[in-house]
């Protein structure tokens, strides 16, 4: 009975990452974006084969089992483990699709760093990626923001959020450098995922 006014679209977030080790800034990255635009959930997804990474990523269950660490107690955060599932190379564009499948008229929001986001244009199907999704990108120490890549003339469908991250000089890259020389990542990790290095004995060759 009554006339109920329509749902507003499902705000969906969108972040990948090698998550090799997951990190403060990871965090801090999702709820940020959780915060400025207003997101129903965020899609926490650990990527499978990451091609456009040199390096060999630890096994998929280590970076699982640290991204549910990481993000664990985080209201409206979904560790969603489909692309370590999925055979073959992981693109993003055959996840916002799923997604896209699973959530008629949800907004997609893809969330990236700096440093991913100016390197959008060299991922696979990276304009359907901009038909689909909305880009937010978080600011990056060191990182230029990606402006050039978003000029409306190039892309014209492009819709770009920024979101604003106090500056975090944290990387992985760093966690696994600390590691490997045996000293302590507690200052740059969640505390479970420091536990969990420290357990494993994980990146003490990297
Ligand atoms: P690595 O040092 O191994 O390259 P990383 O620290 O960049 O790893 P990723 O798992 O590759 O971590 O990052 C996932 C996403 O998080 C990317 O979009 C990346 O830009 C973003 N990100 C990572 N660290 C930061 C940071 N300190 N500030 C803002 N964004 C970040």
């Amino acid at each position: 009975m009554g006339v109920s006014a329509q749902a507003p679209p499902r705000r969906i977030g969108v972040f990948g990452g090698a998550f090799d080790p997951p990190h403060k800034a990871h965090v801090a990255l999702a709820r940020a974006a959780i915060e400025q635009l207003a997101l129903d959930v965020v899609h926490v997804l650990p990527t499978g084969q990451a091609w456009h990474k040199a390096r060999p990523l630890s096994p998929a269950p280590e970076r699982l089992a640290m991204t549910r660490l990481a993000f664990e107690g985080q209201p409206r955060v979904l560790v969603d483990p489909r692309e370590l599932e999925r055979a073959g190379p992981t693109y993003t564009v055959d996840t916002l699709h799923e997604l896209a499948g699973e959530n008629p008229g949800a907004e997609l929001y893809l969330l990236l760093g700096a440093d991913q986001a100016g390197a959008l244009d060299r991922w696979h199907e990276w304009e359907t990626i901009l038909r689909i999704a909305i880009i937010s990108i978080a600011d990056r120490p060191d990182s230029a923001w990606a402006t050039t890549l978003f000029e409306p003339e190039k892309v014209p469908f492009a819709r770009v959020r920024r979101l604003v991250l106090p500056p975090m000089s944290v990387s992985a890259t760093e966690v696994r450098a600390l590691a490997a020389r045996g000293q302590g990542v507690g200052r740059l990790v969640p505390p479970g995922v420091a536990r969990y290095i420290e357990l494993h004995h994980l990146y003490r060759t990297a």
